[in-house]
């Protein structure tokens, strides 16, 4: 294959100006990135996870560059074409990868800070759409129990949308640590996905009073720590649910930004605060490819279980975000890309 092959426009999905869902628009002339820049690599994508960071672009939450902004965070797909400085990578290689402007049928990227993974040149559809959707989730999970707060054997861990892509390998990590789960969700039948996943503790935050359970379950003590990715409802039932010298894991604006609060909020209990972003654990190419590794190894072992819970095509996207934002997915979805 040679970058000869790559035609001169594509289908991507983008939107041009801010808003709710129906700012999602599905173009199919959008025009094919180029080989512009030595380091640069163009991969032709196979499966595009979906992650709930496009809403904050989407309404503004988080700033953009510039519009058009084509969505996606994550793939995997196929070299296609590489600058003439590119020795990582060949026209042919199959890898998943962490970039922006993945829901195209091709995307730029620069080889020289690429967060990716070579697949095996055998990787079938069902490979090529797992490791498409798995990193992003995944290692926000991984990272986040090791280092936003390393969760210990005997902890009490509060983990906020359970059964979600997130929660739920939250839950999975946490419970292999020997830590007590405690799994808020909206449904018991997300609950039950949360138990089975290890959660010791389910709690449904539609008709049970989450502080007060919390309360009762750890006999007034508190938890360790509280993965809330929730954010504004939530902040203060998370506060109120933490232990002395608990730690505040807020990663996530689900239901809008926290509101800005005091310091002094933290100090009765000296409460640890911490708003991390994946990217801030993965910045070293070594921090990469340990916890890359890491998480390919749990998932290859069947220790970590991971899979799609619903594929959507790519002209579909608007209805993947309705469905995630409107809280009625559990786990994973994934884009599969037109050829
Ligand atoms: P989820 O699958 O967790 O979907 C969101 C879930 O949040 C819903 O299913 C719902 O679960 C819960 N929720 C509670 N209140 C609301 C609300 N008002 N609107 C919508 N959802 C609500 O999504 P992801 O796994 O993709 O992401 C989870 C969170 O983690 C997001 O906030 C995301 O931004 C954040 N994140 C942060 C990262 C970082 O680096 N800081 C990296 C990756 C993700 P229920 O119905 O059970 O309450």
């Amino acid at each position: 294959m040679s970058a000869q092959t790559i035609p001169k426009t594509q289908k991507v999905s983008l939107f041009n100006e801010q808003g709710d869902t129906s700012k999602i628009q599905y173009v199919e002339d959008f025009s094919t990135p180029q080989i512009s820049s030595p380091t640069d690599v163009i991969v032709k994508n196979y499966y595009a996870g979906v992650n709930f960071i496009e809403a904050y672009f989407r309404k503004g939450i988080y700033p953009v560059s510039s519009t058009p902004y084509v969505f996606g965070r994550e793939a995997s797909g196929a070299v296609v074409a590489v600058g003439s400085d590119v020795k990582e990578l060949s026209i042919g290689d199959k890898i998943a990868y962490l970039s922006p402007n993945t829901f195209a049928q091709y995307t730029k990227v620069s080889a020289s800070n690429l967060k990716f993974v070579k697949l095996p040149s055998s990787s079938n559809d069902e490979d090529l759409k797992i490791y498409g959707s798995l990193f992003l989730q995944g290692l926000t999970a991984l990272t986040f129990v090791n280092e936003a707060y390393n969760v210990k054997s005997d902890d009490f861990v509060l983990v906020w949308a359970a059964a979600g892509g997130v929660g739920r390998l939250i839950v999975q990590l946490a419970a292999q640590r020997g830590a007590h789960v405690i799994a808020v969700a909206s449904t018991d039948e997300k609950l039950q996905i949360a138990k089975s996943l290890g959660a010791e503790y389910l709690v449904n935050s539609s008709s049970d009073d989450v502080a007060k359970r919390v309360e009762e379950i750890t006999k007034g003590k508190g938890v360790a720590v509280s993965f809330d990715s929730v954010g504004k409802d939530t902040f203060e039932t998370s506060l109120s649910a933490l232990a002395r010298k608990g730690h505040f894991v807020s990663y996530g604006n689900s239901s809008g930004t926290v509101t800005p609060f005091p310091l002094s909020r933290l100090s009765p209990k000296n409460i640890q605060l911490a708003r991390p972003q994946l990217f801030g654990y993965i910045t070293e190419k070594q921090e990469w490819d340990h916890y890359a590794e890491e998480l390919k190894k749990l998932y290859q072992s069947g220790e970590l279980k991971f899979e799609v819970s619903k594929v959507y095509e790519l002209k579909d996207y608007q209805q993947a975000a309705e469905d995630l934002e409107g809280r009625k997915t559990t786990g994973k979805l994934t884009l599969k890309i037109p050829e």
